[in-house]
């Protein structure tokens, strides 16, 4: 049972609660995690509540889902095994001869997806500058194109899209506009409200919070388009339904996330301004940074912050920026981002090689620790 007042909550109250839920017959505050992978039908052998199989359908599944949903202000929301799943979901339901248009900058998994699987699906795709308007719509292609996707701030130098304005582009030619939001989170933007069609979420990130859970999250603003069915068809017979622990999981996650992405914006705030006056920094990508060419978007479009991510460049090239990362102490050496600890890596090794990321960059997603440990232990990385 969800308990839903008439008065609107303010996201952060609806996350902490989880939606209200509460069990009737016990008075249990903590949602529990339904195992089960199927379920009886009733007298008329109907399935109840829509659900027979796991694979379609979960109680657990359903609550984080619904949870994400209504604070991404969506009509409809489904959970993914991975982020990927979840990204990857919009391009499945399209059909053969479509055209998307994609951010040149965003998360290089789903770059490396198009640039695997598009054409053998028949799906043709275009890149656009992010942030170049005009580029965008030179690459809208009337009647063909069906989608545009873009991540904001965008792997990994954090570029920030105007995500009204693209949508406003988007719309009047007939596309949607589908926004990967993972690093900026409900708490920072809600694209849906600035016009967007879809948000997609690596649910393993800021999420859940705490590096534990593999998972994805896909909202929509039109529950009852065919796009829509054709998705959910998608991830039934794929097969990329999250696991009930992870669902589980995923809800204890994001009753935190506010006070941990606002905890985490106000660390790489100080921590961005740091690198900025070190010598030993030749650039810091944050568009929380008065200088950032995304700055001016971010203080309009992001609210309460400038999140959790920032990259540096650093003298030496491939090697300089690993004997940096190697000193690392408090953060820990490896990839991902949005727990509560920080982690620092050379982004180029993660990456498949379809991006241009420079050797120099490095990468940081900052956690929740005092802050001045924090600077500390990059103090001694960059001046060993
Ligand atoms: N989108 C963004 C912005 C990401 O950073 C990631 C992973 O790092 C993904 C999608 C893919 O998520 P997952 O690793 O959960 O598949």
């Amino acid at each position: 049972m969800t308990n839903k007042p008439d008065a609107p909550q303010h996201p952060a109250t609806i996350a902490a609660r989880a939606l209200g839920w509460e069990d009737r017959e016990t008075g249990a505050i903590t949602p529990p995690i339904h195992l089960s992978t199927t379920y009886t039908r009733d007298e008329a052998y109907q399935s109840r509540h829509g659900r027979t199989y796991l694979r379609d359908h979960g109680p657990t599944q359903y609550h984080a889902e619904q949870l994400l949903c209504e604070l991404e202000s969506g009509e409809d929301a489904i959970s993914f095994a991975s982020g990927l799943a979840a990204c990857t979901a919009p391009f499945h339901g399209l059909n053969k001869g479509d055209h998307v248009v994609v951010s040149a900058v965003i998360y290089y998994g789903v770059l490396t997806w198009l640039v695997v699987f598009a054409e053998a699906r028949g799906l043709e795709y275009s890149l656009f500058e992010p942030g170049n308007l005009d580029d965008l719509s030179n690459k809208l292609i009337d009647g063909k194109t069906k989608l545009v996707w873009l991540e904001t701030p965008a792997n990994p130098t954090w570029v920030v899209t105007d995500i009204a304005a693209v949508c406003e582009i988007a719309h009047a030619r007939g596309v949607l506009v589908a926004v990967d939001s993972t690093v900026a989170t409900p708490v920072l933007t809600r694209p849906i409200e600035l016009g967007a069609d879809f948000v997609c979420h690596s649910a393993t990130k800021y999420l859940n919070g705490h590096s534990d859970v593999l998972g994805g999250m896909l909202v929509t603003a039109h529950a009852d388009s065919d796009l829509w069915h054709r998705i959910r068809q998608h991830r039934l017979y794929a097969g990329a339904m999250l696991g009930s622990f992870e669902a589980y999981l995923l809800i204890r996650g994001i009753r935190t996330l506010f006070l941990r992405v606002g905890a985490q914006c106000e660390n790489a705030m100080v921590i961005a301004g740091y690198l900025h006056r070190h010598p030993k920094v030749e650039h810091v990508h944050y568009p929380g940074l008065p200088g950032d060419p995304g700055h001016a978007i971010a203080t309009r479009q992001m609210t309460g912050g400038y999140g959790g991510m920032l990259s540096i460049l650093v003298p030496g090239g491939r090697a300089g920026a690993i004997a940096v990362v190697n000193n690392a102490s408090v953060f820990k050496k490896a990839t991902s981002l949005g727990g509560v600890e920080s982690l620092i890596e050379h982004r180029k090794t993660s990456e498949s090689g379809v991006t241009d990321t420079p050797e120099n960059l490095i990468r940081i997603s900052v956690g929740i620790e005092a802050v001045q440990d924090l600077v500390a232990d990059l103090e001694q990385m960059l001046d060993r």
